[in-house]
Order: structure tokens, then C-alpha cells, then sequence
């Protein structure tokens, strides 16, 4: 039976009624009781913004059609419940991309507006929601409305990042991104701390539209924040012959004592020194560019069944280098090691959206698997860390910040609650709300 839980599999759920979403025309489905709903895409967020517990969400998947594209101008108009990874299996053979893309391709067209999602190429390109050109919306009241920067502007900036909370989206208009091959001329750089990973940052950021970083977090003293860069342009070359895509799902959920700091130290240190020249050039495929993830399908089960907590910041670039040191510091002092740490650079980009999670700066995502209160209270000691720079937590990566973290991270929030839905709600909303 499908699960419909979040990605860090916690908090656990107990119950949730699944409503099904039909077509772009009905009406909007809800319980005979007084329970809210939710819409749920594809479940890749890591925390509680996509469930409902005790509550009802709407599933989007029947919401799959194209509606229609013009190949002149790259505009695309698909059903809410379209996934990225199906807009790019039509639309890359024919010369067109993603305007932005997570490190997940299966995620929904709704997903990626409602969190308003970024990707390697923020420092070019801003979020997901500058790429949308409209979108429709049906509301408890029947309503069904299209909504534009210029038509109900005002939910149109509520529901880009609005963490399904003002009504369904049912389908979406987005302008794709032209490309001549789905391969990338692609440069690897190893930066033995923090303070070249800021150098080579600030030299390949003008020059490549996708920057990110692996980050090892069991390093100290000079090596502190060590990693590797990957900076990408679509290429105007191809190669005859696709690399080959498996993908092997993992097999079941593993004991917890699997991925203990030993092991991720020395996993950290062959991946880091895989690449023994400082510099490596090539010519890569998007696939593994993009998405090298989702080559392990559910690879959340290695974290086990008490799931684990993804934490992501922003924080501005004046005290940024500092605050990742104490970080990264703090990380390895404290022996739990972050499996995937990737750190990326966001631009001078307003997003649209009025709880959107980017602005300028460094942004951190981190992996912790679930020990329970002691996991909690060392997540609550980077929160100092982090609000003491004037920074934001990702709400669609987080289950456990404090209604404070909440309204410290979003400045436009008394802007957007009149717009919310009053029969909508989530786990996330009541926990940051205190309405649980
Ligand atoms: C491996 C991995 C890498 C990732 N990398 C990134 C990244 O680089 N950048 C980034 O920003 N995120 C990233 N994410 C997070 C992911 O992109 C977002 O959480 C995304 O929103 C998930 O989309 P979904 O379709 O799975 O939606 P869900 O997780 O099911 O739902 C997300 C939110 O969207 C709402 N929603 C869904 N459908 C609709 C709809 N039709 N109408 C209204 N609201 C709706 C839900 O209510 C919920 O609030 C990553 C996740 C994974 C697992």
C-alpha cells in the first residue's frame, strides 16, 4: 500500500484520509467531517509541510496531462501533478530544460511552486516561481480562479512558496529553458577549506550557470570545510552513446547503527580524495549532473525507521564564512557527521513568493539521522548560530524549528496568512502556529 509520509520519514504519522484530485475542473474534494486537507505531490519534502496528521490530504497524481507548449517561445502549460521528471523526458530530446530543478527529479509541478524550490543555477536564474507565468487554483469556497502576477496578484505571491496552504493549484504555465544538448561541459575543483571554497565560489559563480558543493563534515583545523565544487554550462556538444541510468532501490530500512560518524568518515574521505588532481573537466550527462540521488531509489531507507532530520539555512555573505566555521566546527566536534552536506551560493534575486525561502547568501542543507532529544537540542544549538547572523531555515526541509525559527524566517508572513485557505492546513503549519 503507498505510504504517504514525507522523505525524513519523521514525524511519524498516525492517520491521514486520502482524497483524490480528479481533474483541473472539479470540485475541490474534502472530508464530510470538519478535517482540513493538504495537497500532496510526490512526498520529497524532508519534513511535516507535506502531511496532515489526524487530518486529510489531496493526492495530485491523476492530475498528470500536458496541456499544451509552443515550441517558438518554450512556454508549457501541464496539470499540477506532472512530475519534473516527466517534463523532462518530452522536453529534453526536443531542446528544452528545466528553468530551475531541484536535486530530485520526482517531484510535481505543484510541489515545486508551492515551496517554491531552487536549484544550482539561483545566482542566474532565482527560484522556480520566477518561471511561472500563471497558474490555476481552486479554493473550499468553489472558487476556481487563474492566478497571475497581474490577475489575484495577491494569492499568486501567497501560493508561490505558500506551502499549499491557499487552495489546490491545478495546473501551471512555465517557461522552459532552451538548450543544444543534454550534456554539460562540467568542472570539478577540490577546495581544501572553507576560505578556497569561498575563492573558487566567487571565480566560477560569474562564469557557470550551476555551481554546488560537497562538503565533508568530519574535517578540522586547516582542512575544515574541505570539498568539491561542480560547476556546469549546457554544452553544445553530445555524446554519441547516453551514459547508462540504473537505478537500484534500497532495499529496506537499516539498522541505525549504519551510518555512525566511522563510517561516514571514511566514506567522506574516499569520496573527497576520488578526484586526485585539483581540477577535473568534462563533458557529463544531466542525469547524473543533476540527479545523482535519484540512481538509489528510497535511498532515505538507509537512515532507518526512525528517519532523519534534513536541516537547511541561508545566511547573508557578511558574517557567512564565519558562521559556516563555527558550523562545520561544531559538526565535528560534536561527532555527528552530516552524510550529504551540499553548499551553494543564492543570488541577488527577488523570489515572488511571500514566504519564499532564498535570498542572498550561503545556504547549507545538512542530513542528521533521528536520535531523538539529543539530535533536537544540537539542531536548536546551529539555530543560535544561524539567527544570530540574521539567517532563515527551509521550511520544506524542516520538522522540528520553534514558532519563533518560523516568524524569525519569514518576515512576510502577517502579508500572507489572510490568503490561507480556511479549510487548508498541514502538521508543519499547526507545529510553527502553535494550533496543534
Ligand atoms: C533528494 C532531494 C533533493 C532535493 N533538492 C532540492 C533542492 O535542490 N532545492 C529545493 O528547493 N528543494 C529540494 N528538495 C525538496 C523538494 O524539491 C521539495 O520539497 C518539493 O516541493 C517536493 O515536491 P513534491 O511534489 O514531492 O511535493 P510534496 O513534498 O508532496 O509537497 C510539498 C508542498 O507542496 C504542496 N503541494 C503539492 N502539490 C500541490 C498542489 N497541487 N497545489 C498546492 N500545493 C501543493 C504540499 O501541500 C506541500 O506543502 C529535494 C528533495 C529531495 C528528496
Amino acid at each position: 500500500m503507498k505510504r504517504y509520509e514525507s522523505w525524513g520519514k519523521y514525524p511519524p504519522i498516525s492517520h491521514q484520509q486520502v482524497l483524490q484530485a480528479l481533474s483541473p475542473t472539479s470540485l475541490l474534494p474534502l472530508p464530510e467531517d470538519d478535517s482540513s486537507v493538504l495537497p500532496y505531490g510526490l512526498g520529497r519534502s524532508y519534513g511535516d509541510s507535506c502531511i496532515n496528521n489526524g487530518n486529510a490530504i489531496i493526492e495530485t497524481s491523476a492530475l498528470s496531462n500536458f496541456i499544451s507548449f509552443d515550441p517558438s517561445t518554450g512556454v508549457l502549460a501541464a496539470e499540477s501533478g506532472v512530475s519534473l521528471a516527466s517534463i523532462l523526458q518530452v522536453f529534453i530530446p526536443r531542446g528544452w530544460f528545466l528553468p530551475v530543478s531541484p536535486g530530485t527529479k520526482f517531484v510535481t509541478l505543484g510541489g515545486a511552486i508551492a515551496n517554491d524550490i531552487h536549484g544550482k543555477n539561483h545566482h542566474r536564474a532565482g527560484t522556480f516561481g520566477c518561471h511561472v507565468n500563471k497558474f490555476g487554483l481552486v479554493r473550499s469556497d468553489g472558487s476556481h480562479l487563474t492566478c497571475s502576477p497581474t490577475e489575484n496578484a495577491g494569492l499568486f505571491k501567497a501560493t508561490i512558496g505558500g506551502l499549499g496552504l491557499t487552495g489546490l493549484i491545478t495546473w501551471a504555465e512555465i517557461q522552459l529553458t532552451p538548450i543544444k544538448s543534454p550534456y554539460l561541459d562540467t568542472k570539478t575543483v577540490k577546495f581544501r577549506n572553507l576560505d578556497e571554497f569561498v575563492e573558487v565560489s566567487k571565480a566560477l559563480d560569474p562564469i557557470y550557470d550551476y555551481n554546488v558543493s560537497w562538503v565533508d563534515c568530519t574535517t578540522e583545523g586547516d582542512q575544515l570545510g574541505r570539498g568539491l565544487f561542480m560547476a556546469g554550462n549546457f554544452s553544445s556538444q553530445t555524446k554519441n552513446k547516453k551514459p547508462a541510468t540504473i537505478s537500484l532501490p534500497f532495499p529496506c530500512e537499516a539498522p541505525t547503527w549504519l551510518l555512525n560518524t566511522y563510517f561516514i568518515q571514511a566514506f567522506n574521505t574516499l569520496y573527497y580524495n576520488k578526484q586526485l588532481s585539483h581540477t577535473v573537466e568534462g563533458l557529463t550527462h544531466y542525469e547524473p549532473f543533476f540527479y545523482p540521488l535519484d540512481s538509489i531509489l528510497h535511498w532515505n531507507r538507509m537512515y532507518g525507521k526512525r528517519g532523519f532530520f534534513q536541516y537547511q539555512f541561508v545566511i547573508p555573505f557578511e558574517e557567512g564564512a564565519r558562521a559556516l566555521k563555527e558550523i562545520f566546527s561544531r559538526i565535528t566536534r560534536s561527532k555527528r557527521a552530516s552524510f550529504l552536506a551540499v553548499l551553494k551560493t543564492f543570488g541577488n534575486f527577488q523570489s515572488p513568493g511571500m514566504l519564499s525561502f532564498p535570498r542572498e547568501g550561503f545556504t547549507l542543507a545538512l542530513d542528521f539521522p533521528n536520535d531523538g532529544q539529543p539530535t533536537l537540542d544540537f539542531l536548536n544549538e546551529l539555530d543560535t548560530i544561524v539567527f544570530g547572523v540574521g539567517g532563515s531555515l527551509y521550511p520544506a526541509k524542516d520538522a522540528r524549528m520553534s514558532p519563533e525559527s518560523f516568524i524569525k524566517s519569514h518576515p512576510r508572513l502577517a502579508e500572507f496568512e489572510p490568503h490561507i485557505d480556511p479549510r487548508f492546513s498541514s502538521s508543519l503549519w499547526r507545529r510553527v502556529r502553535r494550533k496543534e
